[in-house]
């Protein structure tokens, strides 16, 4: 499924419909270029699970979790892990537990594995606000 959005607020909208239907131990991978509206998308999910706090990409750890709405809400970055050693594979499940939804920016690192793939999300620019949005 793809759809073209034409603000931040749209691709919120996008994510809240995903999250909408996700449970605990689902993991949702967020890929798409720098500013294409990742941290966006996982905004707007970690609200409508009730997240209230900022959600910001995480700067000085791979990760963060937020309390939402009876669930906690993890949210990794991998940009500066430019490959995952013998240990890190432990570090992630550490955040991305079965008991939380977890979303994940930069999936694409060597040497990451994710269990339980509940969707991944494809952001493009299209020029100005315009994005579009794939969820698969
Ligand atoms: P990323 O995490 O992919 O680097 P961010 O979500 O941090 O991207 O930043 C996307 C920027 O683009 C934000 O400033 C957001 O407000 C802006 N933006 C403008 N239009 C859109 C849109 N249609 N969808 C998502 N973000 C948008
Ligand atoms: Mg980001």
């Amino acid at each position: 499924m793809h759809t073209e959005t034409e603000s931040a607020e749209q691709t919120e909208d996008v994510a809240a419909e995903l999250a909408a239907r996700l449970g605990r131990g689902d993991v949702v991978l967020v890929s798409g270029d720098l500013g294409s509206g990742k941290t966006t998308f996982v905004r707007g999910a970690a609200r409508a699970l009730g997240v209230e706090g900022a959600v910001t990409s995480p700067t000085f750890t791979i990760g963060q979790v937020y309390a939402g709405r009876g669930l906690e809400v993890a949210h990794l970055d991998l940009y500066r892990l430019p490959t995952l050693g013998a240990e890190d594979p432990a570090l992630l499940e550490d955040y991305l537990t079965s008991d939380r939804i977890g979303f994940v920016e930069w999936p694409g690192t060597p040497g990451a594995a994710f269990e339980r793939v509940a969707a991944r999300v494809r952001l493009e620019h299209l020029g100005g606000d315009r994005r579009r949005v794939e969820v698969e």
